[in-house]
């Protein structure tokens, strides 16, 4: 028998890759994004509480209805869209899902999906699986800095979608209001929608404002925005998250997205919304997570890696150039085997594996684990 792959240049996720040699060899894992600390003991509780009054079925299509509500609620407040919860908002299985479905229900065969790269490695694929052909445009390290001139080059009649993320993984660069205005411009009279991934929406750093495709009248209305319950709640093993757009594109969204997951987990969502009635403290994770940054740039400060800026995400990028000029693939691999600290080859996140000597660190981990590692690389 003879398999057709749908994407034959696709091996197993890097994600997958570090983690597993990281646990195979016991390194410290700076590489897959996920924290080392766990949810809050109330969110906790209420998951269980609700599992055991029975939210243990279907939830419906969209997702449960109160929770819808409460997102709308947050949403307005911070970024002063008005959101119908019933058409313009859908939970889904976990940020990864809702951009497949979002590009999905969009992209035909031959169309084309603008990206900006480096960026999570799910976009491209998902965009091969369903047909579409995707249309990089690479940025250089360090500052990895758009001119929205050159995207808009990139523009042709068969441009379906351009996908923007803000914080950005794996860069934690931000997009400003000047970049969100000249999108805007820049997209007026086309059909091109707009995937904003906005997983990092609450890991900012220095006080910026998070300017987010909600903001923006004459970007949301060509929109899809993507969230992360599993990054501001540190439960990204709960695959939960959410879509917001407008009602004509939330349709199209629901009809992919009913036959790729029917709905998404019924008790966390239960928990979810009685935990967002009663606290609002995604407020506290700009500070959290900038002290984690900070401590591990000071644990860092004694090895030979260069940092990188981090605006946002619990993502942080360090130039490697100076060490070694081995690809940043192998470089990873040996940091893991040989010194102990698995991080993410940043050529992973660009179509042509472009390598500019860059690793990223994850560090959204405990005090002593990010200082551990600082130790262990001091020896690189
Ligand atoms: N988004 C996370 C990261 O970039 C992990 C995603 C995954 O493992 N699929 O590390």
């Amino acid at each position: 028998m003879e398999i057709q792959s749908k994407l034959p240049h696709v091996g197993t996720t890097i994600f997958t890759v570090m983690s597993g040699l990281a646990s195979q060899v016991g390194a410290i894992n700076l590489s897959q994004g996920f924290p080392n600390f766990n949810p809050e003991d109330r969110l906790q509780k209420l998951v269980f509480e609700h599992m055991q009054r029975g939210a243990n079925q279907y939830s419906p299509m969209p997702g449960l209805l109160p929770l819808r509500e409460r997102i709308a609620e947050k949403m307005e407040r911070l970024y002063g869209q008005v959101l119908n919860p019933d058409t313009d908002i859908t939970i889904t299985a976990g940020g990864t899902q809702a951009i497949f479905s979002a590009i999905a229900a969009f992209v035909h065969p031959g169309d084309e999906v603008i990206l900006i790269e480096p960026c999570y490695d799910s976009y491209r694929p998902s965009v091969e699986t369903v047909g579409g052909v995707a249309v990089p445009y690479a940025l250089s390290a360090p500052d990895y800095r758009i001119d929205w001139n050159q995207v808009g080059q990139l523009i042709t009649p068969r441009t379906r979608m351009l996908c923007i993320n803000t914080p950005n993984n794996p860069t934690g660069t931000l997009l400003r209001e000047a970049d969100m205005l000249a999108l805007a411009r820049l997209l007026k009279n086309t059909n091109v929608l707009v995937l904003s991934d906005e997983v990092y929406e609450h890991i900012i750093f220095d006080g910026e404002p998070h300017a987010s495709a909600l903001r923006y009248p004459e970007l949301y209305e060509r929109s899809l925005c993507i969230y992360s319950f599993g990054k501001t709640y540190h439960c990204t093993g709960w695959k939960t998250g959410y879509c917001i757009a407008p009602p004509e594109l939330s349709r199209e969204f629901r009809k992919v997205h009913q036959f790729n997951v029917f709905s998404a987990n019924n008790p966390l969502q239960a928990a979810f919304a009685d935990y967002m009635a009663e606290s609002d403290d995604y407020t506290d994770l700009p500070a959290f997570y900038q002290q984690k940054r900070d401590v591990f740039q000071r644990a860092m400060a004694k090895t030979r890696f260069r940092a990188i800026p981090c605006l946002g995400t619990y993502f942080q990028l360090y130039d490697y150039s100076a060490i070694s000029d081995e690809p940043d693939l192998d470089f990873c691999k040996r940091l893991t085997t040989d010194f102990g600290v698995a991080a993410i080859p940043v050529s992973s996140f660009f179509s042509d594996r472009k390598d500019d000597k860059v690793v990223r660190f994850c560090f959204a981990k405990t005090r002593d684990m990010l200082e551990k590692a600082g130790e262990l690389l001091e020896k690189v």
